[in-house]
Parts: structure tokens; sequence; C-alpha cells
């Protein structure tokens, strides 16, 4: 059965939709949460285990204090309250990823709850209020062999792998955000971004969606102005910032043509297809009472030092937003140009380029011209473009140095991209160099005078506007290689003419 999804526009005319997000980040430790296996990624199989994260019977966990402090420092930096004495959970739940038939997470005594974020969405600030950040143990990695869709359904047999079993994983989870209207899909990405730039800059996971050490789960839910919240659905692990918008856009989309026909909300997960951009439902949600969670009983309380936690505050980095601000101002641009480089994903890149010896000015021409559009074209990030910060500032280098004009340095930059080699490399390899040695351009100009006496006497009678045709003449013969102001210069000088 297909049916035909409204328009957006309509669905935002006639719903409000509430969304929320429960993101996962796996934390950068050396070890993992509860044992001392190492936590490196692409072992072979069930390599990086032990008594305590493979749950054999006598093995005791204990609770890896860097992941707490990674923890207290992601809550501080969303503005949350620590809790001063707080435990760990057990998480009843019989599925061949946890070896232990149950996973240690926290439940109704998390870590940090109470905080917000604020993002820019469109120029505006929207606050993103955080309910609660806590800490779990990751699962280990299913395989389904045999089967046409990787599900188990039609698999012909099962692998699992434990390695990643017992890794530190922080959750954490916004209250239900409401109001955002049309920008729901926007907010959400905009969240997300914003979460991974905190994490990113706190250091403590290296917060890469594609390889999933931060994934992302989204709440979508529809209801009528005035009324009740309508049933959410859950979309899981959705793996890019771009999906993140379409996941909610797609299920806003899907839930208005269920509710225009009368239909209900089933509650129940959701999975996000890339190719498509639609969702397909999963399995119906379990219930926290299904889990039957019981206090941990072989770990002690988490009760972090208040002056421990005073100190972590105090020793927080400068955090993105403000960081931001502070660029911004440096660089001298008004919120609109700041925005675009923000679109453009071109902040860090700019800033690197800036501190590997250009002017802002130039590091964003480039970043936000040439590159941007090359991009574009090439369907990827503007960071995965190919040319590096101190690329970018070494072709800078040469332009002002004159040995580049910009018709020129435009071609090496393509070189560049192009992975030819840096920019000093590509000039002398494709012979690009503003002839600069008097002598040689002094005879060329000579030479293109001699063979056009006409255009030059009219240059003398004071028409100096046809210099022009003699630039261009003196050009060909140079392969572009001049600077058109020097050559201007030069002729006039040449013909005794005041420019
Ligand atoms: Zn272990």
């Amino acid at each position: 059965m297909t049916t035909t999804l409204p328009a957006y526009d309509e669905v935002v005319a006639r719903y409000e939709p509430v969304i929320g997000l429960e993101t996962h980040v796996e934390l950068g430790t050396n070890t993992k949460m509860f044992c001392g296996c190492p936590t490196d990624f692409g072992g072979e199989p069930n390599t990086r285990v032990c008594p305590v994260c493979l749950g054999l019977p006598g093995s005791l966990p204990v609770a890896n204090k860097a992941a707490i402090e990674a923890i207290i420092r992601i809550g501080l930096a969303l503005n949350c309250s620590i809790a001063e004495w707080c435990r760990f959970a057990r998480k009843n739940y019989f599925y061949p990823d946890m070896p232990k038939n149950f996973q240690i997470s926290q439940y109704d005594e998390p870590i940090c709850v109470d905080g917000y974020l604020d993002v820019e969405v469109g120029g505006e600030t929207v606050r993103i209020e955080i309910e609660r950040v806590h800490l779990e143990e990751d699962t280990g990695k299913t395989l389904h062999v045999g089967g046409a869709t990787g599900r188990i359904h039609g698999a012909t047999e099962s692998l699992v792998d434990y390695n990643r079993a017992g890794i530190p994983l922080v959750e954490i989870v916004t209250k239900p955000i409401t109001g955002t209207g049309a920008l729901a899909p926007d907010v959400a990405k905009a969240y997300v971004a914003e979460l991974r730039d905190v994490i990113r800059t706190l250091g403590v996971s290296d917060v890469r969606m594609e390889e999933g050490s931060l994934r992302c789960d989204v709440n979508t839910s529809l209801n009528l102005p005035g009324q009740e919240w309508g049933t959410r659905t859950e979309t899981k692990n959705v793996n890019s910032l771009r999906s993140v918008e379409r996941a909610v856009r797609s299920e806003m989309l899907r839930q208005a043509s269920v509710l225009d026909a009368g239909g209900r909300i089933t509650q129940e997960t959701r999975h996000f297809h890339e190719d498509t951009g639609d969702t397909t439902p999963g399995r119906s949600k379990e219930t926290a009472t299904d889990y039957r969670y019981f206090p941990e009983p072989d770990l002690v309380p988490i009760a972090p030092d208040p002056a421990w936690v005073a100190e972590l505050k105090a020793a927080l980095p400068e955090l993105p937003r403000v960081h931001r601000r502070r660029l911004q101002e440096q660089w001298g641009l008004s919120d609109l140009d700041m925005q675009s480089v923000l679109n453009a994903g071109a902040v860090e890149l700019i800033e690197a380029t800036v501190a590997a010896g250009t002017t802002p000015a130039a590091a964003r021409k480039w970043w936000l011209g040439e590159l941007s559009r090359r991009a574009n074209e090439s369907g990827v990030e503007l960071a995965q473009i190919g040319a590096t910060p101190t690329q970018v500032a070494e072709l800078q280098g040469l332009v002002d140095a004159g040995k580049l004009n910009d018709k020129m340095a435009r071609t090496v930059l393509e070189g560049v991209v192009d992975g030819e080699g840096s920019p000093t490399e590509i000039m002398t390899s494709r012979g690009l160099e503003v002839v600069s040695d008097t002598g040689a351009l002094t005879a060329a100009v000579d030479e293109a005078i001699a063979a056009n006496p006409g255009i030059a006497d009219k240059i003398r009678s004071g028409k100096v506007a046809a210099v022009g045709a003699l630039v261009g003449a003196v050009m060909k013969t140079t392969r572009g290689q001049a600077d058109a102001k020097t050559l201007r210069e030069l002729i006039l000088e040449r013909l005794g003419v005041q420019g």
C-alpha cells in the first residue's frame, strides 16, 4: 500500500510537532567502564574481553574514574546539576549482545540532571532543555549472516562480538522540545551538531557519527494545536547530521498522513533508511517496567566530592558558542556573514588557516568561495575537500608575494584539491608563476608595441583605454603569467604616457 504524503507546509500548518533526542556518546577512555579491557577499535572479535565484561560467575565490576570525570565534565558543560550521591542500576534483558543478561546503567538516579544547551537556528537562539545525562556500558555487536537484509529474519546464523561490550557510554536525553513548528527538523539537527561540538571541545570522545561513537535516537510526535501531545515514535540510530533532520521531517509527514486518514500512531521504534530517507517500523517499544531495574548490588554509589566537581567546572575549556562569538568579533563579521561561515562548516578551517598565517578575509574568501563550490559539486563536506588550512595559507602567501595572480591561484588550488601536491609544487610543476623578471617583461612589451603600431599611436595620442589590447597581447605571449596591473604601467611607461 502506498499513500501520498501531504506537503510539509500543510503538515506544519495543521499540526504541532514535539521532538526529543536521546544521544549516546562512546567515551574515549583507555579502558572499559567496569574492567581493564582496552577500548581500541578494530581488534579481532572477542579479543578485548575478560571475566568481568563477559559476566563470568564471581567476577566483580569496578567503576572507571576517568569515565565518571568525563561525564561530570559533559554535565557541567550542559549546565546540569551534578548529583552528590547516585547509583548505578541493573537493567535486565535477555538478548545475546550482553553476555551477563543485564546491562549496568543508571535509572532513577542519573549523575547529571536539569541542564540546557543553547543552539542557533536561523539566526534565533533556541534553548534545548536537558533532562538527564547518565552513564552506562555499551553492548556487544551482533551480526546476522545468511539473510538478504542483515536482519535476524532469514539469517542462518548470528555472530556476536563482545569487544564493544562494556565500553563507557554516556546517554544525553533532552526534555520534550515544543514550539519549534516548521523548524523542528532544523532544531534537531542544530542540537546534535552543537552537542557534538561541545563534547569534541571537552576531548572526551571523538564523536564520529559515521563510526558510531555518537549515535542518535529521535522521538517525534504530532498534535493538533491546543490538544494533548500525540503518541511518539522513536527513530533509532540516525547516523549523520543530515539524517537527523530528514528523520524528523519524514516522520512528521508519515504521522500526518496516518492522522489525516483517521488512523492512530503506534508507539514503536522505527528504523531510518539512509537511501530512501523514510522510516519503517521496528519492535514495539519496551517500557521501563519490562527491564525490572534495581540498584546495582555489585557497585558502590557514586559520590563525587563537590570540591572536585568545582575544580572540574573551573577548568572547563571555552565552549563552542563562546568561542564562535570571539572569532566573529576577531574576524569582524556581521551575524549574517558568520552564519554563512557556520552553514558552510568552515569555522575551524578558517581558524586554522588564520593560525597558519593568513588574514581572516583571505581565509574566508578561499573556503567560502572556490573550495565550497568544489565541495558542493562533488557532494563532500568542506573539511573533506582535500585542501588543508596550511595549504590555503601557503597559496595566499604566494598571492601576497606577487608570485601568483588571482586567476593562477585558482588554478593552483584546483591542483591542490586534485591531490597534485602543495601550492608551491604545483606552481612550479605547472609553470605558473607571475613573470616578475622586468627584463623579460620589457622585451615582451616592446615586441607587442612593435607588432601593433596603430594601437600604440592611439595610446600616445591620449586614448589610454586602448592599452587593454596591448595588455592582452603581452598576456598571450607570457601565457597569462604577467600581472595585469604591472603590465599596464610598464606599457604606458614604454610609450611615455602618463597613466
Ligand atoms: Zn573486560
